[in-house]
C-alpha cells in the first residue's frame, strides 16, 4: 500500500465519456479505440501503481549525492525502475515516431506524465524534460544533430536537461553572462556556469545532452543576444566534455531530482536554431514543460487527495452533528464533520475539473501538430492558466489535504507532509507563477485584438447552454467578471504602465476558475441521464464548485479593477522595516 493508486477509471471517464477522444476528428485519434484506450492507461497506471510509487518515500528520505569526482547516485531504485521504464515503452508512446516513438496522440503522452508525478515526482524529473527537448532540438536543430541526438534521446538511452539558470539570472535571462566562443570548425567553445539545473548529472544514462543558453561574442545586450546550444556530457568520439557538476543542492522537496550547479569550463557545444534566437528556440521547450509542470498540480492533489480521503474514512474524532452512522460507537469518522467533507471536495473538484482541462489541452495540442491553427492559438493562451493555476491549486490542495489529517499530517509517517514539501517548487520552477501571469495579461489576452480570449469565452458560452440552472448561473456570472476584469485592466494599462502587473494575477485566476468550471459544464453534460454513483458524485462535486468555488470570481474581478495605484504608492525604502 502506498497511498496512491493511478486514477485509470477517472482518467478513462474524461477521455471516453467527456471528451470523446475516440470519435475525435482529430487526425492520428482513428488508432484510438475504447480496448486500446483502456489498455494504455490501464498499462501506464499498473506500471506507476507498482514500479514508481514504493520509490517515492526511498527519494524524499535519501536524495541524491554527489560524489569527489562530480558523479551523482540517484536514490536507490531510480536505476532499477528507469531500466524497467524503457523496457516497457511507455516514455515513447506519444514521442515522434519519425525518431524512434511510437507516435500515439500527446493526449496519452498527458495520463502517464499525470501518473508519474503523483507515484514519484523526484523520478518524474528525469524524463519529464525529454519531450520539450526532443521537440526543441527537432524544430531548431540540423539534420546532423537531429539525427544524432534524437533518436537516443526518445529511446530514452539518453537523457537531456535544460540549462537557463545562473545565478544573477532567473527570470531576467537576459542578465545571463555564459558565453560561447567559435571555434571556425562550426562548433563552439561554451563557458560559464548555471544554477539549479534539474538532471545535469545522474546515474540512469551513460550520456545527458543538455541544452544550454550562452551568449556569442558579438551578441547584442539583454535577451535578444541569447543563443541555444547542444552540448551533451560525452562527445560522439567518446571523450568527456568539458562539462560537470560542480555541486548539487539540498533543497526543501522533490529531493529525488538531482538539481545542480553546472559548470562548462570551454565545453563543446553546437548552435541550435539561428545566433541570438535562443530565447525564441527555448520557448518551444518552455511551453512543453509549463504544460507539464500544471500537470503536476493535477498530480499532486490527486495523490493527497486519495491519501487524505482514506485516512478521512478510517480516522474517528468527534460525533456526528446530525444523525450518527453508528449510534454506539464513542467517535464517528472524521468524514460526519462538514468542514472535512469542504476540505476533500474543494480539492476533488479542482483535481477532477482540472484533468478534463489538461486533457483537453493535449487534444488541442494535437490538432496543433497538425496545422490547427486555432487549437494552436488556444493552448499558446491556457499554457499560462495550466502552469500557474495549476500548481497555485496544487500546492492549496495539498495543504488542504494536510489539514484533513491534522497533527499527523504534519509528522512524516503519513506521507502527506512530503507532497506539500514537493509541490511548492511546481509554482516556482518554469517561470514563477506572477511572470505566468504577467504573459497571460501582457502577451495573450491582447494578442490579435483579443481574438483568442473572445474564442474562449465564446466555446465556454456554448457549453452552457446545456447547463443545469445551479452551474450555468454561477459560470455565467464568472465569465462576465472575467469580461469586466479583462476591460478594466486594458482601459487601465492605456495610461498606467503598471496596470497589467497589479492586475495580472488574480485576472489568471479568473482564467483558471471559468475554464475549470467550464470542464464541469461537459463532466455534468457528460453524466446526463446516468443515476449511478459515480455519476450522482459528479453532480455533487461539480455543485459544490459552482457553489463554493465559482463565488470567488466577484473578489478577483474586485482586484483586478483596484488597479495599481496603492500597490506602488509605498515608495521602495518604505518596504523595509527600520530597526
Ligand atoms: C528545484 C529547482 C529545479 C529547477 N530546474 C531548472 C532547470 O532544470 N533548468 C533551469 O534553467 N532552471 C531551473 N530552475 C530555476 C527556476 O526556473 C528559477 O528558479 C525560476 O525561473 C525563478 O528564477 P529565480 O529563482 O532567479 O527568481 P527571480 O527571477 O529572482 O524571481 C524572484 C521573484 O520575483 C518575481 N519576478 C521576477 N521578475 C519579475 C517580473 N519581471 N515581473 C513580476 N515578477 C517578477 C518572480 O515571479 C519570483 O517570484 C530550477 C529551480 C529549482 C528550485
Amino acid at each position: 500500500m502506498t497511498g496512491w493508486s493511478a486514477p485509470t477509471r477517472e482518467t478513462l471517464f474524461v477521455l471516453n465519456d467527456v471528451l470523446g477522444v475516440t470519435r475525435s476528428e482529430i487526425p492520428g485519434y482513428d488508432m484510438l479505440d475504447e480496448d486500446t484506450v483502456q489498455a494504455v492507461v490501464e498499462g501506464m497506471g499498473r506500471f506507476c501503481t507498482e514500479v514508481l510509487a514504493p520509490l517515492n518515500p526511498v527519494a524524499d528520505a535519501q536524495g541524491c549525492t554527489r560524489h569527489g569526482d562530480g558523479s551523482v547516485t540517484t536514490p536507490d531504485g531510480f536505476r532499477q525502475a528507469y531500466a524497467q521504464l524503457i523496457e516497457s515503452g511507455w516514455n515513447t508512446l506519444a514521442a515522434d515516431a519519425r525518431y524512434g516513438g511510437q507516435g500515439m496522440p500527446h493526449v496519452l503522452g498527458t495520463v502517464f506524465e499525470e501518473y508519474m508525478n503523483s507515484a514519484c515526482p523526484g523520478f518524474m524529473m528525469y524524463p519529464g524534460i525529454v519531450n520539450g527537448a526532443t521537440s526543441t532540438i527537432i524544430s531548431a536543430g540540423s539534420d546532423h544533430l537531429k539525427d544524432t541526438y534524437v533518436p537516443k534521446v526518445i529511446s530514452g538511452e539518453w537523457l537531456a536537461t535544460m540549462a537557463l539558470t545562473e545565478g544573477h539570472a532567473g527570470t531576467d535571462l537576459g542578465l545571463m553572462r555564459t558565453k560561447a566562443d567559435p571555434r571556425g570548425d562550426g562548433s563552439y567553445a561554451i563557458t560559464g556556469e548555471k544554477i539549479f539545473i534539474s538532471g545535469g548529472e545522474h546515474d540512469l544514462t551513460e550520456n545527458i545532452v543538455h541544452l544550454v543558453l550562452a551568449r556569442l561574442p558579438d551578441a547584442p545586450a539583454g535577451s535578444r543576444g541569447i543563443s541555444l546550444f547542444l552540448a551533451p556530457k560525452v562527445l560522439p568520439d567518446g571523450t568527456r566534455n568539458a562539462l560537470g557538476c560542480a555541486a548539487i543542492e539540498h533543497k526543501m522537496g522533490l529531493n529525488g531530482s538531482a538539481t545542480c550547479v553546472m559548470t562548462f569550463d570551454g565545453a563543446t557545444g553546437w548552435l541550435l536554431g539561428e545566433p541570438n534566437a535562443g530565447l525564441a528556440a527555448m520557448f518551444i521547450m518552455m511551453n512543453a514543460a509549463r504544460l507539464g509542470v500544471g500537470v503536476q498540480g493535477l498530480a499532486n492533489a490527486e495523490h493527497a487527495y486519495q491519501r487524505a480521503s482514506a485516512y478521512a474514512s478510517e480516522r474517528k474524532q468527534g460525533r456526528a452533528m446530525g444523525q450518527r452512522p453508528d449510534p454506539a460507537a464513542a467517535a464517528d469518522s472524521l468524514l460526519v464533520h462538514p468542514d472535512v467533507r469542504r476540505l476533500l471536495l474543494d480539492v476533488r473538484a479542482f483535481a477532477e475539473g482540472f484533468r478534463a482541462l489538461v486533457l483537453w489541452t493535449a487534444m488541442q495540442i494535437d490538432a496543433a501538430h497538425h496545422g490547427d491553427e486555432e487549437a494552436d492559438a488556444l493552448v499558446s493562451f491556457l499554457t499560462p492558466v495550466i502552469k500557474a493555476f495549476g500548481t497555485d491549486q496544487g500546492f492549496a490542495s495539498a495543504v488542504a489535504m494536510q489539514q484533513v489529517f491534522g497533527g499527523h499530517g504534519y509528522v512524516k509517517e503519513w506521507g502527506v507532509e512530503q507532497i506539500v514539501r514537493d509541490a511548492r517548487i511546481g509554482m516556482i520552477y518554469e517561470g514563477a507563477n506572477g511572470v505566468q501571469a504577467l504573459d497571460l495579461a501582457g502577451r495573450k489576452l491582447a494578442k490579435d485584438g483579443g481574438k483568442v480570449a473572445m474564442r474562449f469565452a465564446a466555446m465556454v458560452e456554448a457549453d452552457l447552454a446545456d447547463a443545469p440552472g445551479w452551474l450555468a448561473t454561477p459560470m455565467r456570472a464568472a465569465l462576465a467578471d472575467s469580461t469586466a476584469a479583462a476591460q478594466a485592466m486594458l482601459a487601465q494599462a492605456a495610461s498606467d504602465p503598471d496596470a497589467l502587473g497589479a492586475g495580472s494575477y488574480a485576472f489568471m485566476e479568473l482564467i483558471g476558475l471559468v475554464s475549470v468550471g467550464w470542464m464541469w459544464a461537459k463532466i455534468v453534460q457528460a453524466v446526463d441521464g446516468r443515476d449511478d454513483g459515480f455519476a450522482q458524485a459528479k453532480r455533487v462535486v461539480a455543485r459544490h464548485f459552482a457553489e463554493r468555488r465559482l463565488p470567488d470570481s466577484m473578489a478577483l474581478r474586485c482586484r483586478v479593477e483596484a488597479g495599481a495605484a496603492n500597490l506602488m504608492a509605498m515608495p521602495a525604502d518604505m518596504f523595509l522595516r527600520e530597526a
